[in-house]
């Protein structure tokens, strides 16, 4: 196996990082990534490097679609800026707002739902993100408002922080309530469904260890699913098409369109949306992009050692 380091710079600070780091792991079906966030221990790691195995070693279930739509996002941003985001939004008819932000106020989140629902037009879907930001208080009030200022949401996505006020929140509101945040490991689906949290899970190839057990997921919680990345590369992405390609209903767009967030990519065609669409595809690896890309020897080395980590935790279960 060929594994190669790499650091993407991105074109805006996440989770307080400037570049998204990682490894591809070359096997005989292709390439597979392997990008857990850089606080995430061995354990939690696992999941993501079967997930860059199945992609590496074994492929893809067949799709059964060949297109994704998938949507743009707009951060909490003033509602010019958010009204410019959505129409250069590569045809998206699908808009994830953010709302819930630190230091801002529903008046701001109105007036940025307005100027994306004009942007948008009539026909146009909106759906709002809180990332856990709201109290059930804080939560249903605000619901109540944007739903009406928005003309409809199609669903809020991750209101409060924990899986109780979920369930608590959704007896009080008519809006879908979609679980992000709370699946992160692969019990949490199902701890969502138990509890009714939830009428919409977000799914993640690598955190809940590749495709094949995202759909397996999928059919055990039997939930409508949203496919979202977890800001990989195209090379990660493409593994997120593959599971939206294959699973037996997509009723909602998916968040897969996030390598406009970094200023450079593995591929020689970057998996961007044309006419809201991300097409069922397994891009080339472009091997000068792999050395452009590569990392000073320290990380490289911090990355080869952090790979043979989670490896030996797989040996030592005897997998
Ligand atoms: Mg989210």
């Amino acid at each position: 196996m060929t594994n190669h380091v790499f650091s993407v710079p991105m074109r805006t600070r996440f989770r307080g990082v400037t570049v998204r780091e990682g490894v591809l792991l070359g096997g005989p079906a292709g390439f597979g990534e392997f990008s857990p966030f850089l606080e995430y221990d061995a354990q939690t790691s696992a999941p993501w490097l079967a997930a860059a195995l199945e992609a590496a070693t074994q492929g893809w279930p067949a799709p059964r679609r060949a297109e994704v739509p998938v949507n743009v996002t707009v951060p909490a941003v003033p509602p010019e800026q958010a009204h410019r985001i959505v129409r250069e939004g590569r045809g998206c008819t699908t808009a994830k707002v953010k709302v819930a932000e630190p230091g801002q106020g529903l008046g701001e989140e109105m007036a940025r739902l307005e100027a994306v629902r004009d942007a948008l037009g009539p026909r146009g879907k909106i759906r709002v993100d809180a990332n856990g930001g709201w109290s059930v208080t804080a939560a249903e009030r605000a619901i109540v408002v944007l739903d009406r200022v928005a003309g409809g949401l199609e669903y809020v996505e991750q209101p409060c922080a924990t899986v109780e006020e979920l369930s608590d929140l959704r007896r009080k509101v008519d809006v879908p309530i979609a679980a992000d945040e709370s699946i992160r490991r692969v019990d949490d689906p199902y701890l969502v469904r138990d509890r009714d949290a939830a009428d919409i899970a977000v799914l993640k190839v690598q955190p809940l260890g590749g495709v094949r057990a995202c759909l397996r997921i999928a059919q055990d919680i039997a939930m409508p699913v949203v496919v979202s990345s977890a800001l990989e590369t195209s090379v990660g992405i493409a593994a997120g098409l593959a599971l939206a390609g294959a699973l037996p209903e997509l009723p909602f767009a998916c968040g897969l369109a996030t390598v406009q967030l970094l200023r450079d990519d593995l591929v020689h065609q970057p998996l961007l949306p044309v006419d809201g669409r991300l097409p069922v595809v397994r891009p080339d690896v472009d091997l000068e992009a792999l050395t452009r890309l590569r990392p000073e020897p320290a990380r490289e080395a911090a990355w080869m050692h952090r790979l043979a980590e989670v490896r030996g935790l797989g040996q030592d279960r005897g997998s």
